[in-house]
């Protein structure tokens, strides 16, 4: 156990994660040069076009130094907060962690998110400044910057080219001398949290494990103690993203990859902790709670007859990631669908874009919630997902909303605009802290309802792209809060409706439906569009009649063209949806999304 080195690297998205872990992995010799290829890291298509990691991998790697050998378990962790449950579990699993910052860009809040997880699971930091060879790289305002922002010492930090393979050998030196060796009993019964788990279509369900006591080994049978369940360990094998290695055990202070034979992702829980069923530990390794989701959407098909294809994509989806939940809802305008449960926003993206891409499927998605706590005056309180089935106004006495810590970091020339927005959106100010002259980072409280709705670009577009920005859910606040409901020619779109400040329904209001008029084709008739808080109408717009029928261009003529100009009006429907005998484009249900 003395010679095991168990640790995670945590950093800001692009600044270096990637690249440096596919250097670590070719220094210690475990794949060629071919191998390496492309990024090894990142797997899935959309994590590589993206350049984010979603599905955490590990590897175990032999290293020598001054001839003696050491194994060292590289525990990778999802990039993003969204994943934050899975992110403190695979901190919880190292012993250290690499804390990894571009040279050029210095600290960003993604770093900082993280460095808080890292810190809560006591990890040893070791800060590595990568990216030096960059003519605008400055190592040492950067490891300023870590002092500031972070409290530790960046003195030492290693200095590493990840592009240029300088600095690697250092690193794994520190890696070896800084981190501790894993700490557990050997002797005492099997004691493992599970850390990640994933669906293979071999093997069924595998889990990512770390033991702590004891081992685990091939025959054993196991209990997951979430929920008792008993199974067999019919397989063993050490995690390499090319070679992996069956193994009779995996001993305490090793990570493995255990093979239950279970056909259900569902049952294997990342956080749960892993024991032997016949003489269980006595605690777990910590709290364990099922993935929660944060952000809803309804998701339905464009075409009303594929419900039942996207709740095969939702099932297939859900084989490898069990944090996705859904249930069946109905739409008023939009029909059959599903009402969708995400970690967080770049979730909802990924799942969204995954089920287009991938199942070929169109889909309208109504604008993302956050989950609400309504207390009703008769005493209950009901958890609302779903904007539109908010209760009336006289039944509830008051509604609590989610909270989030936000950390926001920008050049200090933006500070002003960055300070107002956040204030716009009913932001709380914790701390200010100055990382050098030009560089600050802020720390907000704010409700989670205004970063599900248009805050990142916002963000982006007035500090030009600068200001970086991450958050972590917090707890439930009392919130002044009503429902906007849009009316389309009298009827309300119930996917249209969405809850809001009170303070911010008229300008809210305002600007929906001037959004909703210059998305709504003109109809053969005049069409209302109006915003109403209950029977109150406080905005409304209109969109002209066209007159005319298009055909009544042709003027009777020409046949050919006539056919023509209905059959791309046909077309055009396609992606509209009626709603009574209004046609509405798909954009008109994002239109909620743009609220400046
Ligand atoms: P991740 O998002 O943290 O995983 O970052 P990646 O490893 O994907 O790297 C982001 C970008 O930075 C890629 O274009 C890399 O080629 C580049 N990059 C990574 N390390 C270095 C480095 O040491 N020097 C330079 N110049 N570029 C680097
Ligand atoms: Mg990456």
């Amino acid at each position: 156990m003395k010679n095991i080195r168990n640790f995670s690297i945590i950093a800001h998205i692009d600044h270096g994660k990637s690249t440096l872990a596919d250097r670590i992995i070719q220094e210690c010799g475990s794949v060629t040069e071919r191998e390496l290829g492309s990024q090894m890291m990142d797997t899935m298509d959309i994590e590589q076009e993206r350049g984010i990691t979603i599905k955490a991998q590990s590897v175990r790697l032999n290293y020598v130094k001054d001839g003696e050998p050491y194994i060292l378990n590289l525990i990778d962790t999802p990039g993003h907060v969204d994943f934050s449950y899975e992110v403190s579990k695979s901190l919880a699993s190292s012993d250290g962690a690499l804390l990894i910052v571009d040279a050029a860009q210095g600290v960003e809040a993604q770093t900082i998110a993280n460095v808080y997880l890292a810190l809560d699971n006591n990890l040893e930091l070791i800060p590595v400044i990568n990216k030096i060879d960059l003519p605008a790289a400055e190592p040492e305002r950067v490891a300023e910057e870590i002092e500031e922002a972070i409290g530790i010492d960046a003195t030492d930090a290693v200095l590493t080219s990840a592009k240029s393979g300088i600095g690697i050998r250092e690193l794994l030196d520190a890696i070896v001398e800084r981190i501790p060796a894993p700490v557990g009993d050997p002797d005492a019964t099997t004691k493992a949290i599970i850390y990640d788990s994933w669906f293979d279509s071999y093997l069924g369900a595998l889990a990512l494990v770390r033991v702590f006591d004891g081992e685990i080994s091939k025959g054993q049978l196991v209990k997951l103690m979430s929920n008792n369940e008993q199974h067999q360990v019919l397989d063993l094998m050490y995690p390499h993203p090319i070679h992996k290695i069956k193994t009779d055990s995996i001993k305490s202070g090793e990570i493995g990859i255990v093979v239950l034979g279970l056909k259900d992702v569902g049952a294997v829980n990342v956080g749960d902790t892993l024991t032997d069923a016949k003489n269980p530990c006595a605690e777990p390794v910590g709290d364990y709670e099922p993935a929660k989701p944060f952000v809803f959407a309804g998701l339905y098909p464009i075409d009303t007859d594929r419900f039942e294809e996207l709740r095969d994509a939702l099932d297939k989806l859900k084989l490898n990631d069990s944090s996705l939940s859904y249930e069946p809802e109905t739409s008023i305008a939009l029909g059959f669908g599903f009402r969708v449960g995400f970690l967080g926003m770049l979730h909802m993206e990924v799942i969204k874009e995954r089920l287009e891409r991938e199942f070929n499927l169109d889909l309208i998605a109504t604008a993302p919630s956050v989950v609400y706590d309504v207390y009703l005056t008769n005493g209950d309180m009901v958890q609302v997902q779903n904007p539109s089935e908010l209760p009336e106004v006289q039944k509830i006495e008051r509604i609590e909303e989610p909270y989030v810590k936000a950390t926001v970091i920008t050049p200090s020339e933006y500070l002003g605009n960055i300070m107002t927005l956040l204030i716009n959106k009913r932001g709380i100010q914790d701390k200010m802290t100055y990382l050098n002259e030009e560089r600050v980072m802020l720390e907000y409280s704010l409700p989670m309802n205004e970063i599900v709705i248009d805050f990142y670009d916002t963000l982006k577009s007035i500090s030009k792209g600068y200001a970086s920005f991450d958050y972590e859910p917090t707890d439930f606040k009392e919130g002044d809060l009503v429902k906007l409901d849009v009316k389309v020619a009298g009827e309300v779109v119930d996917a249209l409706s969405v809850i809001v400040p009170r303070s911010s329904a008229l300008s809210r209001g305002r600007t929906l439906v001037k959004n909703m008029k210059e998305l709504i084709p003109r109809q053969l008739f005049e069409v209302a569009v109006q915003a109403s808080l209950g029977n109150q109408v406080i905005a409304r717009e209109t969109v002209k009649s066209m007159g005319k029928n298009v055909t009544a261009k042709c003027y009777g003529g020409d046949i050919t063209r006539k056919r023509k100009l209905l059959e791309k009006q046909k077309a055009g429907k396609k992606r509209m949806k009626s709603i009574g005998k209004v046609q509405l484009p798909q954009e008109a249900f994002m239109s909620v999304l743009k609220m400046d």
